[in-house]
């Protein structure tokens, strides 16, 4: 069969190359690979920056936002061939950690987690792949290519979740929630937030365009200025850049009794925000800043019934670009208007 493989930490190893069949020791369930979503982490990985290959193996599968269909369930699993199915990423740590021991390894504290396309266990951008039953989440078949949104949405709805549980240590009533980015993360934030009542706004740099008018189809308002000149203070801020600059204004503008979810991974910042002042800017106000990662299967299976209850047309447009498997690279370099980017394998 054919894969994207790269060689972790080895800058421009990336190739789609003939590769072996699934190692049945991957798992007992047999599945055609339909579309796999590219997000930063591939491109960071293709790139040499991190990236782990499985033990004794020099190369990696890439790919961990995936979707396929069963071609054989093996022999213990409720699945039936032609169902469509997205994989787990991570696996839980062998120590096992205790929240690993109880399943929750997104909040894995040893940090020996292992994940799909990432770190010591291939990814999903090949012709074939298996998986463990039990780490395999069957996706409404209705939704057809749009299941390749799942992964990203379980980042979404494990954040969305930790805000609630923060938002129960006090009489807790927001009317007002920022998204900060309009990247798939950002907007399947500003999808599940909008459901809710809450005056919803998102923020982006784009000044006109698919983000905009994506935001806008939400009810909610769309901001491309800075978090500091928003004239309202919000209850809950979703922050979905890692840019330095946002997010100490985010810690300075969010309201008192405030929350601020930290979902975006960046680097450095402003240098000249001094760190006590924005801690006494969340002490004074009672803040909480939390920063959440990954998800556990509780937050799949959600993600997959918020998905199947979600505006279809709405989702349709976060899919902006449809590659072919050879033609990877382009699928990595980012264009102007980008929101998600499929790898496509086969017709759903
Ligand atoms: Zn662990």
């Amino acid at each position: 069969m054919k894969a994207i493989t790269v060689e972790p930490k080895k800058p421009g190893s990336a190739q789609y190359e003939d590769f072996p069949e699934p190692e049945e020791n991957e798992g007992s369930v047999l599945v055609e690979a339909v579309a796999v979503g590219v997000c930063g982490t591939d491109v960071e990985i293709v790139e040499g920056k991190y990236g782990w290959a499985p033990p004794g193996k020099t190369r990696l599968v890439l790919g961990h936002e995936s979707l396929g269909r069963v071609i054989d369930p093996g022999p213990r699993s409720s699945l039936k061939p032609g169902d469509l199915v997205v994989g787990i990423v991570r696996r839980p740590d062998p120590v096992p950690c205790p929240n690993c021991a109880v399943g929750e390894w997104d909040m894995c504290t040893n940090g020996q987690y292992t994940e799909r396309g990432i770190k010591e266990i291939h990814g999903f951008m090949s012709e074939r792949w298996r998986i463990e039953p039990e780490f395999a989440i069957k996706v409404d078949s209705s939704l057809g290519i749009l299941g390749v949104l799942l992964e990203p949405m379980t980042v979404i709805t494990k954040a969305l979740e930790q805000i609630l549980l923060i938002g129960q240590r006090a009489y807790w009533e927001p009317k007002t929630a920022l998204v900060t980015g309009a990247g798939p993360i950002g907007l399947l934030a500003a999808l599940r937030l909008s459901v809710r009542n809450l005056q919803l706004h998102v923020l982006d740099r784009a000044e006109t365009g698919l983000k905009p008018e994506l935001v806008r189809a939400l009810g909610a308002t769309y901001h491309a200025g800075r978090v500091l000149d928003l004239d309202f203070s919000p209850d809950v801020i979703v922050e979905c850049m890692g840019v330095g600059s946002v997010i100490a204004d985010s810690v300075q503008k969010v309201g008192a009794g405030g929350i601020i979810c930290l979902t975006g991974v960046g680097a450095g910042g402003v240098a000249s925000r001094a760190v006590a002042d924005v801690a006494a800017a969340a002490v004074l106000k009672n803040n909480v800043i939390v920063g959440s990662v990954n998800a556990n299967k509780r937050h799949w299976y959600r993600a997959g019934q918020n998905l199947a209850n979600s505006d279809r047309e709405w989702l349709s447009r976060l899919i902006t670009r449809r590659e072919k498997p050879e033609n990877f690279h382009q699928a990595l370099e980012r264009q102007p208007d980008d929101v998600k980017t499929i790898i496509q394998f086969s017709e759903v």
